[in-house]
């Protein structure tokens, strides 16, 4: 059965058809600048007669539902299409971003969960109502086919109480739903399994702690196939230094600033997001490549930012270790975790050797590969693992439609 995948945000799509047998991609791409002027769609078949080719439609799209139209268009083109009609399409996956504490696993899409998606909004005020607007666009375009949905919170509601709830009065939780929600989900229940895979244990019985590291970055405690921790919180500001996220930082900093700087709480906020994190540190640099490469040079800016990250990874791991009293494997994901050998490296040397961890340099300098980077006699694994978000929601979107 081929698999819709669907990603939607306010102003861009993005999608992949995935086949969820064989879990082969046969195409995939994205959808720029929806409803802005210069919008564009860009489609990559992986099968058929331009195998392999980028596609680039500039074209104007005022809206998703033009948007979704043109990608359907596209999987079918007699010239570079992957599918005959989308009558091949069995199914569709959408990429949530909060279900709350009622959605606490994938689910086929009704009215009742769409209501309870629409009652999560506030929660997830950027997110939850673009990922809303591609759940009725794929909808009214093919109303027969079964959705599911799949949340980026969900696999963290197993967290225990100890580790969701702030040191806040209790009625804010029953109140307003504060507590520790913790993102990325799908990205490290997909990541933890695979490590039980490649290290041939069962999930069910390892300790893993998962590093995904890209612009917005996390690591969840995965302790006998359960999250018992993560490091985002109420919202995917906390937990770690990002590209241009602050990470966990005094709350007291906020109204301090508000009057040093002369702004208001939403401008605060904004700073918090969107100028903070590795950009802030470094002044101005958030692509990880350039940090990596002004360290090379000695750079100062990149040296502070690169050591206020990698140290902030190694003492949350610290604490997760302690949460699962033990670990079995580490493992590094996303664009700065599968590409940042280096960092790696210097991480497990400066900071992990109290875990036993030793690295096998050449395993480590290997790029593209699911590998464990750790030496045979290293106590606990250490591994690098590309991460599949699409494929996971593409597999529980099977199950569900199966059930
Ligand atoms: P997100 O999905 O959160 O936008 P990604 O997982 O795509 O993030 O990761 C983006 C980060 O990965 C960027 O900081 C980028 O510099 C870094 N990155 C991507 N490729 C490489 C590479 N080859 N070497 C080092 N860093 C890389």
């Amino acid at each position: 059965m081929n698999v819709f995948v669907v990603n939607c945000g306010s102003s861009s799509l993005k999608y992949q058809l995935i086949d969820a047998q064989s879990e082969v991609v046969l195409a995939k791409g994205l959808c720029e600048r929806i409803g802005i002027d210069g919008s564009r769609i860009v489609f990559k078949p992986a099968c058929g007669k331009k195998s392999g080719e980028k596609i680039t439609i500039e074209a104007p799209m005022p809206d998703h539902t033009n948007a979704i139209r043109m990608v359907l268009d596209c999987l079918v083109n007699e010239d570079y299409g992957v599918i005959r009609s989308l009558d091949e399409i069995g199914a569709i996956g959408h990429r949530v971003a909060h279900g709350g504490e009622k959605l606490a696993s994938s689910v086929l899409l009704n009215d009742d969960v769409v209501k309870e998606i629409e009652e999560c909004c506030e929660l997830a005020p950027l997110h939850n109502p673009a990922n809303l607007i591609g759940i009725r666009v794929c909808h009214e375009l093919m109303p027969d086919v079964p959705m599911a949905a799949v949340f980026d919170t969900a696999f963290h509601q197993t967290m225990p109480r100890k580790a969701y709830l702030y040191g806040l009065p209790y009625r804010y939780y029953t109140d307003y739903k504060i507590r520790r929600y913790g993102f990325h989900g799908t990205s490290h229940r997909y990541v933890s399994q695979k490590a039980a895979q490649i290290l041939g244990v069962p999930y069910e019985s390892l300790k893993t702690i998962v590093c995904h590291l890209g612009n917005g970055a996390s690591i969840c405690a995965v302790e006998n196939g359960r999250s018992v921790d993560t490091s985002m919180g109420f919202t995917p500001v906390a937990g770690l230094v990002m590209g241009t996220r602050c990470g966990d930082i005094d709350p007291a900093i906020v109204e301090y600033l508000t009057e040093k700087e002369h702004k208001d709480v939403h401008e605060i906020n904004r700073i918090l997001n969107k100028e903070s994190g590795i950009y802030g540190l470094s002044g101005g640099l958030v692509d990880f490549r350039d940090i990596r490469k002004g360290c090379q040079e000695g750079d100062e800016k990149c040296l502070r930012a690169m050591d206020v990250f990698m140290y902030n990874i190694a003492t949350r791991v610290g604490a997760y270790v302690a949460a699962m009293n033990g670990v079995d494997a580490i493992v590094f994901t996303a664009g700065i975790g599968e590409n940042g050998d280096q960092m790696r490296k210097d991480i497990c040397e400066q900071y992990w050797g109290y875990l036993g961890i030793k690295i096998d340099d050449e395993k480590n300098s290997l790029s593209g590969e699911d590998v464990v980077i750790s030496t045979p006699d290293s106590k606990v694994k250490v591994l690098v693992i590309g991460t599949n978000e699409e494929l996971m929601i593409a597999r529980e979107t099977m199950a569900l439609v199966k059930e």
